[in-house]
């Protein structure tokens, strides 16, 4: 199948692997080009535009940063993919967006005959590497249908939720889980390294118990390494937790506990870490660890 994918970062790079290790045609396009380079040398065909992206493909997939990049992707009025003729084409969008974008992008795929699907995942930087990701869709049934042969490839867990929109807001339900999860693992082990205990002891302790958690298994590790590298960037949990934030408001809903997150992640970001991955949340306590 000829599938176009914009966006070749953490996660774009390893997903496009693996749907071309699954013997599909690969047309790429990245802000930055450079990120592309390897892709190209291995078969992918790169393309100036998003534009073109979608002329070339079947299928486009998304998976930029924001919101503001979504729109500028799909909407362009010269490059974008809305200025191609998208008739009987699949969008789908990988990207942590707002369910009202994936709302008006659906509008627009239909009103110019083509389909759209919104479709933000969860599982991280390793998760996307070993086809391992859990994938949220809105959209309608039929266009999801035909999706999922390509989900399989990506992914372990991929689940309709309903109409436009219900991807990203089932993956807003998924990050004011993680916000309550990276906190807690932080300061667990802030507690733990205080109290003298053995860090690496605790979590394997912690992890056959009632406080097992993802966050704890997956970024645990890496801050026993000090390894504060991405996996997931601290500006993206940001942005995602404003938008949890936004709607939650939309709905009349309070969310204190997301709300601490968010502003903890603010001032860890103030303080120069906004390109870390999100396990930095423990530079606010620990200057140097005392413990291991
Ligand atoms: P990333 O490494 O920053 O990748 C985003 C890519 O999109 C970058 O290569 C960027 O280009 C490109 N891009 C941005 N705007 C563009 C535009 N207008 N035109 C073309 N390319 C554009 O981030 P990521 O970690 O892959 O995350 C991507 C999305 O997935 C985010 O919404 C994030 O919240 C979500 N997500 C991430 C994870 C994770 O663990 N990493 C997990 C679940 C969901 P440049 O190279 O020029 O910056």
């Amino acid at each position: 199948m000829k599938i176009g994918f914009i966006g070749t970062g953490v996660m774009g790079h390893a997903i496009i692997v693996n749907l071309m290790n699954a013997g599909h045609e690969l047309f790429v396009y990245n802000r930055t080009k450079s990120k592309t380079d390897d892709l190209v040398a291995n078969g992918a065909t790169w393309k100036d535009t998003p534009k073109e992206i979608a002329a070339a493909s079947e299928i486009i997939f998304t998976m930029v940063g924001y919101p503001q990049d979504v729109e500028q992707v799909y909407y362009d009025e010269s490059t974008g993919i809305f200025a191609s003729d998208v008739k009987d084409k699949i969008l789908v969008d990988l990207t942590t967006s707002t369910p009202s974008l994936a709302e008006k992008i659906n509008q627009t795929a239909n009103d110019k005959g083509a389909a759209s699907l919104d479709a933000p995942v969860s599982g991280g930087d390793l998760g996307a590497q070993n086809a391992t990701l859990t994938i949220m869709v809105g959209g309608e049934q039929t266009v999801y249908n035909k999706v999922m042969p390509l989900f399989e490839k990506m992914g372990k867990t991929y689940t309709l939720h309903g109409t436009a929109g219900k991807g990203q807001h089932t993956k807003m339900a998924n990050q004011i889980m993680i916000a309550g999860t990276m906190t807690g693992m932080t300061e667990m082990l802030v507690y733990a390294d205080k109290a003298g205990l053995s860090l690496q002891k605790v979590m394997d302790t912690l992890a056959g118990g009632g406080a097992a958690n993802w966050s704890m298994t997956n970024y645990g590790p890496r801050i026993l390494k000090d390894d504060y590298s991405p996996g997931f960037f601290v500006k993206h949990f940001i942005k995602d937790l404003k938008i949890a934030l936004d709607e939650a408001k939309k709905m009349s809903l309070d969310l204190p506990s997301t709300q601490l997150a968010t502003q903890l992640y603010e001032k860890l970001a103030d303080q120069g870490n906004e390109n870390d991955g999100t396990q930095a949340l423990i530079k606010l306590w620990w200057k140097e660890r005392t413990n291991s």
